[in-house]
């Protein structure tokens, strides 16, 4: 007998908090991000460094992994996963 196993996507959604002032530049953060979604901002912070920005697109978004926030050393950077939410 066959049976028919419907599929369902698990959508994860994650918030990424920059404390920009706290940043200093050094590239972690946006290096090791595994979707690739943390830039280089244009933007400069008090101490004159630029602080990452978060640039998502509809096939590349944040997993909230959260490596960025554990490899910052100035912790400057967090992330906050929302509920899980199944996609049909
Ligand atoms: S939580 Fe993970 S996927 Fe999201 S920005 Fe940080 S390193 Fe990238
Ligand atoms: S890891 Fe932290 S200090 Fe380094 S670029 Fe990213 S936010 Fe700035």
């Amino acid at each position: 007998m066959n049976y028919w196993v419907e599929k369902k996507e698990k959508q994860i959604h994650a918030n990424v908090f920059i404390i920009k002032d706290r940043c200093k530049e050094c590239g972690f953060c946006i290096e090791f991000c595994p979707q690739g979604v943390l830039k280089v901002s244009e933007e400069f912070n008090s101490k004159g460094y630029h602080p990452p920005k978060l640039v998502e697109t509809e096939t590349k978004k944040c997993i909230g992994c959260g490596f960025c926030s554990m490899i910052c050393p100035d912790f400057a950077i967090f992330v906050e996963k929302e509920e899980e939410n199944e996609k049909n």
